[in-house]
Formats: structure tokens, sequence, C-alpha cells
């Protein structure tokens, strides 16, 4: 089978879907197609593909294979490079349901890495892990590069600074990322979830959980989420939880925001008011800020200034870890491609297995995911 792997072309996407590495076991048994360029932004020269056994072509080359593995959601140019039929790879965005329209009527049998159901056997293929675990750990040494004082207490012989203090919300796999690497830098941490199991997780890497208790058996149900990932809390208990939270901003220097809920708008859990009361020089990182943001303030794609408070509103940090996002990534995609090649090497794909019903999201031109 044809096999291509195409340059990204979405402005600040500086990851590819193949590195060499998955390039070569690929290669044992497929002709595998990139496209000249594809890797340079992760580091990655032709010569390296070519080592591997790829062949480099064009992007006509690349999207005319039969399968298209890809990072992010091809656009209306990439998608008319592919004929009907491909099977195209890639995070294509399940919740956009324009694109997933677009797509089917290009007839692409198209698996949105996003939708794979977080079960043991799909571990491996998880990238919405490997890539927030990225997420959370460049988030800290952005804001460590924004934040005008040190992050370790020191003692010196000019006198002493103190550690910086440190405030994660959210503590999926990017927020327990983000506590490990502030925690190596020295910092202070506090860290706060509505799904109960968080807590000890946080203690156990030596950051203090603001616990906001439950006082409804509704609320107790809802904050156990669904699927591992968290649902909406009622008003009344995101009401106690910013107000806990509006007195820990107070002391906080630095804020690292990653909550989301699956679908929906990102939770807002620093306000304005909040933002008002923190320290001049302290830094907001807000890693949900493409879902809308976890502080109304952040902008998209920006650094803002705003009641004193740096408010960075980056999207898709991973980005920044180009070499390493592409090599955790390109596994994701190559243990899933095990899941739809048979032991003859050849196309199968199994419908009623969980892992392809969850993330098919159109195929022979119908939509199968909204
Ligand atoms: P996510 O990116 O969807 O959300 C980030 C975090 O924000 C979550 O921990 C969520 O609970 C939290 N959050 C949502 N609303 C909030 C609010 N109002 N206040 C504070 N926090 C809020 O989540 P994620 O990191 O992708 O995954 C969440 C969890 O799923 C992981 O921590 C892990 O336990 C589990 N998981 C399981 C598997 C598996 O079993 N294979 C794989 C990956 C993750």
């Amino acid at each position: 089978m044809r096999i291509g792997i195409p340059a990204e072309t979405r402005p600040g996407e500086t990851r590819v879907a193949a590195t060499p590495e998955t390039v070569k076991k690929l290669a044992a048994k497929h002709q595998v197609v990139v496209q000249s360029g594809a890797g340079l932004q992760a580091s990655i020269p032709d010569d390296a593909y070519a080592a591997a056994g790829a062949q480099i072509g064009s992007a006509q080359e690349a999207y005319g294979c039969a399968i298209v593995l890809k990072v992010r959601a091809p656009d209306a140019g990439e998608r008319a490079l592919m004929a009907s039929g491909t099977v195209l790879i890639g995070m294509l965005n399940p919740f956009d349901a324009d694109n997933i329209a677009a797509m089917a009527t290009a007839g692409l049998s198209a698996f949105a890495l996003e939708a794979v159901p977080r079960i043991t056997r799909a571990q491996s293929m998880d990238v919405l892990s490997s890539q927030a675990n990225i997420a959370g750990y460049k988030a800290v040494l952005v804001a460590a590069n924004t934040y005008q004082r040190f992050m370790p207490m020191l003692m010196t012989a000019a006198g002493t600074v103190k550690a910086a203090r440190v405030l994660i919300m959210g503590v999926g796999v990017a927020g327990l990322q983000a506590i490990a690497t502030a925690k190596r830098l020295g910092a202070v941490i506090e860290a706060s979830d509505v799904r109960p199991p968080v807590k000890e997780q946080v203690e156990s890497l030596g950051a203090k959980f603001l616990d906001v208790p439950f006082l409804t058996d509704e609320e107790k149900e809802i904050a156990k989420g669904s699927g591992g990932y968290a649902r909406a809390m009622p008003a009344d208990w995101m009401r106690r939880q910013a107000e806990l939270v509006h007195e820990r901003a107070k002391l906080a220097d630095i804020i690292i925001t990653t909550a989301l809920i699956p679908g929906r708008a990102a939770p807002v859990l620093i306000s304005e008011e909040t933002v008002k009361a923190m320290k001049p020089g302290s830094v907001i990182v807000d890693l949900a800020v493409e879902q809308g943001g976890n502080c109304p303030l952040s902008e998209l794609g920006k650094t803002v200034l705003k009641h004193g408070v740096y408010i960075v509103g980056e999207p898709n940090l991973a980005t920044l870890v180009a070499a390493d996002a592409s090599a955790l990534y390109a596994r994701n995609v190559l243990d899933f491609l095990k899941l739809i090649i048979d032991k003859d090497d050849q196309l199968l794909i199994d419908r009623e297995d969980e892992i392809i019903k969850a993330s098919l999201v159109c195929a022979d031109s119908a939509i199968l995911r909204k």
C-alpha cells in the first residue's frame, strides 16, 4: 500500500505525522511517500526520511496515496488533492461539523484521533495525552520566560529570593505535567480540578489540592465526569470554586489553566475581577484559549498585559516542542494504523471495533459522527 505524509500548511503548525523511526517500520511493508520539507520544522530533513526508506515527493504525490497521515485537518486545497476513498488519519477536529461534512463530501474515510476512546487498548494511540503532556511542560517554561522573577527560592549574598507560587487550574494530563515541571523549577504549587481522584495525584507530586467541597449528591455525581473527562459543573459549585480561586490567585505569581470540557466552551475559571486582584507582573498561561479560554481576558495567539498581569494566549504549545511532539504523535499514528491494516498488509476497517467506531468520522460519503 502507498502511505503519504504531506507537509502541514496551517500557520504555526510545526509538527509532522511521521518520523524516520515510524517511516522505517512502515517502509518495511509499504511504499511511503513523504512530501519534501514535511519534517523541516521538526528538525527532520528529507535525507533522514529517505534513509529510513521513504520516497521524497510532491504534495500531489503524498496526498495521492491510499492512506494519508496528517497532523491537522486538511483545508479545501488539500482535500482536493485526495481521491475519493482515501483513508485520512489525523487530529481532524471531530467536533467541527462543517469540516467533517466537507471530508465526507470529498469521499474520504477519515479517522479523527482525538475521538479515540480512553480505554486501555487505545492508550498508545492517545494523541490528546501525548500532546497535552508536552503542552503542560511548555506552559511552565513559557510562564517562566514571561515572569520577571525567579521560580526557585534562592539564598544569595544579596539576600533571599522567594519561590514563585504557581496555581494550576485543571489537572488532567497537561496539568499534571505542569505541576511536575514547575516543581522541578522549584515553585510552590497549588492545583484545582473537579474530578475527586485528582486530589491524590496532585498531592503525590508535592502540590497542594484546593478542595471545593461537594454540597449535593448532584454535584458529586457530575464531578465524577464521564469516560475520564470532566462534565460542566453546576453554577453553584462553580461560584464557590471561583471564590476560592479568587483568594488563591491574589497570592499566586503564575497561573496555568488547562480546564476543558469535551465538545463545549472551556469553563471560565479566572474572571476579570480575579485578574484585577492579582499582583502586578503575575503571569497567566491559558492553555484552553482555543476553546474560548479559562480566562475571558486571554486573546488567541497573543500575550497581553491586562490590569498589570501578563496573559499568554498561545494556542497549541506542543508545536513549540515540534521534534518530540512529532515523535510521540507519529508513534500514536503508527499504533492506530495497526488497527486498520491486516496481517497481509491490506486495509481492513472493522466497523465493529470500538476504537474505529468512535474515531471514523466519515466514510463512503456519509457523516458517521456529528
Ligand atoms: P481535559 O484536557 O479534557 O481537561 C483538563 C482538565 O480540566 C481535566 O482534569 C478536567 O477534569 C479539568 N476541568 C474541567 N472543568 C474544570 C473546572 N471547572 N475546574 C477545574 N478543572 C476542570 O482532560 P485530559 O487531561 O485529556 O484527561 C483527563 C483525565 O482522563 C486524565 O487526567 C486521566 O485521568 C484520564 N485519562 C485516561 C486515559 C486512559 O484511561 N486511557 C488516557 C488519558 C487520560
